[in-house]
């Protein structure tokens, strides 16, 4: 499958990669850091977070999909360690002070902890005989 992917939350073509001699193909958002992979069709089929985009990336229209430029990307990144610093300034005045109960709760990133889930399974898959 060399199929290009896209995230049906931002609309933006996914990154992929495989592991050398591996089958499975994983796809990555570069703005919501969700992860697909490609055992799970299932995912691509119901349109649940991740769309296979019918021409290869290669031959569409370039204007047709947003690309993630790499300030994108970067914005990205920038964000999600902003994110992880203040869950750890919340993890820290938690500990700190455990009957402070007016702390601002920062969501905890749920989805990419679910597609880890799922990436560490698909290996566990893998592994049986
Ligand atoms: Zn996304």
């Amino acid at each position: 499958m060399d199929a290009a992917v896209e995230c049906t939350h931002c609309k933006v073509l996914m990154t992929s990669w495989s592991a050398p001699g591996s089958a499975i193909r994983y796809y990555q958002c570069p703005f919501c850091a969700r992860t697909h992979s490609s055992l799970y069709g299932e995912v691509f089929r119901r349109r649940a977070g991740a769309r296979v985009v019918e021409a290869p990336a290669r031959a569409s229209a370039p204007a047709e999909i947003p690309m993630a430029s790499p300030e994108d990307i970067r914005w990205a990144r920038v964000k999600a360690s902003a994110a992880q610093w203040f869950a750890r300034v919340e993890a820290d005045e938690r500990a700190c002070a455990p009957r402070a109960a007016t702390v601002t709760r920062v969501p905890a990133p749920a989805v990419p902890k679910l597609a880890r889930a799922r990436a560490v399974a698909a290996v566990r898959a893998k592994r049986k005989p």
